[in-house]
């Protein structure tokens, strides 16, 4: 900037001592052409992003023909004068004010000088009016000073911003090509309306108010492209934009950066009970909250639903980063304001340094949604990645950001597998199983996704997703005249926490449906990782009416004596016992011993994986309940299983009990 300001002073002090302002007619010419400069100085074309100078003016068309007309130094002087005026009625620093003067001077003079020794004499003294054969000269000159121009605003923002220097010219000479080509092809004409009559000159304002307009349109609708419309924040497209510039800025110059990911821990629940409206005050309110942590060169961006982002620039080591995500929870705890009630909201962060944790953006920021899992999980707030809170390949860690969007945009459907009663063939129950329909894969099973939204902390939300639709599944059932209950399964991670009871008594009532009708499937695995807790957490539900079984029994090696202690009325036996049933003798005893033993306990049986009607039949004979698997039916999707029920119905007309349904 200093090199800048001081060759274009000089510069600009040669020029203006060599000066001689002509008298008589180009005179009010001057004054006119520097009128509309200053005027095009007001009001500089806005660049793409938002945030920096535009140094293309619509007085570009003036003061290029300022040149042709009168000289380097008329140009010079009067764009010098206008550019310090208008700066100066902006309010701009002295800095940049004296910055803009210089290298619009040395742009001026750069295409005087290429004016001079393309055409010889400089054009104002030519007494004759507008050669057509000088046109290409002109253009070039014009074309100097158009990459003069942005070349050393480029340069400069590039350098204190810690750019790329190619990507920024690149941007903003393309952004500012077409139009600064329009503007400049009027200078001539605007010398040679003004060689005829001044009164024509001001027509030509009118097709540069077009390309100013047309400029401003095309930057705001960029602008609201990369801005969240709720916050007015930087959107998640333009985070990890800033997150880049950050991590090539911090390369550059030997330093670190920080970004961060921060969730919202409890708004779901603002949105669910006091609506959206009251959701949106509180995003609205974390905006200046995060700001108010971070300084001015710092980013805070909204990047989905309740998750927002953050970079740092310049932070000197962990501690310093750790130390303002501190700040961060501190600002979300305080209590939010929102239609009278003060409402309690926390965070978890999750920070990722450059170039600790990652080396280019895109690590950087799936390292940072990690750690916000680790510290959600932890519940404590804030953590720094650490490579412990994963182990995971990149194509798994590719798989958690589209499953976090799947959760956010709830892309899960759940398909229904009847349960069929072996003595009478009557359905009474169903399994919900479910499926994400992701946009780019279709139908993914849920052993794909299923151990991965534990790990990151996002099977709860997938759960009471799950329980959601299978309940409005159930009353409608019920409407339909279908008494049909649902069977659930729940995750060792969902069955720990101890919201669970309360998270179910609230969708209970929400979705209209009795505790008789849920059934909630928990594996032994599930049970063991901490007995005592399991035990707190069935016993409430069971004391709600809710109805429990053991899935995938005979996997582990719990005593089944243990289990049946637990309050649970129901025992899955896994599917591998009994698909090998038929042709396996160990298989079979396993099968036999277990139906009698549960039996014995007074718990009802169930045998998943019956594929046939052999395996149908033996289970039959060995007294077991209910079965469940192909033979009977594939899972199905909500509508499609409601016309198998009503297939499968028990008809007054046949005693004895329904038909098996159309599968087989
Ligand atoms: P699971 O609880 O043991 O569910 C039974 C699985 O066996 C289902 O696989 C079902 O489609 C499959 N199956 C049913 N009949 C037969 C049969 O005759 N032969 C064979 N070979 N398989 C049969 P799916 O739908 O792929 O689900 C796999 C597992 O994913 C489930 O095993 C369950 O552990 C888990 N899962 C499914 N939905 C949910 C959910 O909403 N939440 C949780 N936490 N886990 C779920
Ligand atoms: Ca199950
Ligand atoms: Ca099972």
């Amino acid at each position: 900037m200093a090199a800048v300001v001081t060759a274009g002073l000089a510069v600009l002090a040669l020029l203006a001592a060599s000066w001689a302002p002509q008298a008589g007619a180009p005179n009010l010419a001057l004054w006119l052409f520097a009128g509309f400069i200053v005027a095009g100085e007001l009001y500089p074309l806005p660049v793409p992003r938002g945030e920096r100078e535009g140094r293309i003016t619509t007085s570009t068309t003036f003061a290029f023909a300022l040149l042709l007309l009168a000289g380097t130094a008329a140009a010079a002087v009067v764009l010098a004068a206008a550019s310090l005026l208008a700066d100066l009625l902006g309010r701009k620093p002295w800095s940049k004010s004296l910055f803009n003067v210089g290298q619009l001077t040395l742009s001026v003079t750069a295409a005087g000088v290429t004016l001079l020794l393309l055409v010889g004499t400089p054009v104002a003294a030519d007494p004759a009016p507008f050669r057509p054969a000088e046109l290409p000269a002109i253009m070039l000159a014009a074309a100097v000073f158009f990459c003069c121009n942005v070349g050393l605003t480029g340069t400069v923002v590039a350098l204190t911003e810690g750019l790329s220097l190619k990507q920024l010219l690149w941007r903003d000479l393309s952004f500012h090509a077409s139009a600064a080509a329009v503007l400049l092809a009027l200078s001539p004409v605007v010398v040679a309306a003004a060689e005829r009559s001044l009164a024509l000159v001001p027509l030509l304002v009118l097709p540069m108010v077009a390309v100013h307009r047309v400029a401003s349109v095309y930057v705001e609708r960029q602008r609201q492209a990369l801005h969240d419309p709720l916050t007015g924040l930087p959107n998640r497209a333009l985070f990890r934009d800033r997150v880049q510039q950050a991590t090539l800025a911090a390369q550059r110059s030997g330093s670190r950066c920080a970004a961060m990911v921060i969730d919202l821990d409890r708004f779901k629940e603002v949105n669910d009970t006091l609506g959206h409206d009251a959701g949106d005050l509180v995003l609205r309110e974390v905006a200046p909250r995060l700001r108010g942590v971070l300084r001015e060169s710092d980013t805070v961006a909204r990047t989905g639903g309740d998750e927002f982002g953050a970079v740092l620039w310049g932070v000197t080591d962990a501690a310093a980063a750790r130390q303002v995500a501190g700040k961060m929870r501190a600002a979300l705890q305080r209590p939010f304001d929102v239609q009278g009630l003060a409402l309690d909201i926390d965070a978890s962060i999750g920070i990722a340094l450059f170039p600790d944790h990652g080396r280019d953006h895109r690590t950087l920021l799936t390292r940072a949604d990690v750690a916000m899992y680790a510290a959600k999980r932890a519940r404590v707030g804030y953590k720094m990645y650490a490579p412990e809170q994963e182990q995971r390949s990149p194509a798994k860690l590719a798989l958690v950001g589209k499953l976090r969007r799947a959760v956010q945009d709830d892309q899960f459907v759940v398909h229904y597998q009847p349960q069929v009663r072996l003595e009478t063939s009557q359905v009474n129950a169903v399994e919900a199983l479910v499926r994400w329909r992701d946009p780019q894969r279709g139908l993914v099973a849920p052993d794909e996704f299923i151990t991965v939204a534990e790990d990151v902390g996002l099977i709860e939300d997938l759960t009471r997703s799950v329980l959601r639709k299978s309940l409005q599944q159930c009353r409608q059932w019920r409407a339909a005249g279908l008494a049909i209950g649902v069977g659930v399964n729940v995750s060792a991670h969902s069955l720990q926490s101890l919201d669970l009871p309360d998270v179910l008594a609230s969708l209970l009532v929400e979705e209209d449906t009795r505790p008789q009708d849920l059934a909630l499937e928990i594996t032994e695995s599930a049970i063991m990782s901490d007995p005592e807790r399991a035990k707190t957490v069935l016993t409430r539900l069971h004391d709600m009416g809710i109805s429990l079984a053991i899935d995938d029994y005979g996997t582990g090696n719990t005593s089944l004596l243990y289990l049946a202690r637990l309050p649970v009325q129901e025992l899955k036996i896994d599917k591998s016992f009994v698909l090998d049933m038929v042709s396996d003798r160990p298989a079979a005893l396993i099968v036999r011993s277990t139906i009698d033993l549960a039996r014995n306990l007074g718990l009802r049986v169930v045998a998943e994986g019956v594929e046939s009607k052999e395996q149908w039949e033996r289970l039959a004979d060995l007294g077991c309940d209910v079965a469940q698997g192909y033979y009977i039916s594939r899972p199905l999707p909500g509508p499609e299983l409601t016309i198998w029920l009503e297939a499968s119905r028990p008809h007054s007309a046949h005693p004895g009990g329904s038909r098996l349904g159309p599968a087989g």
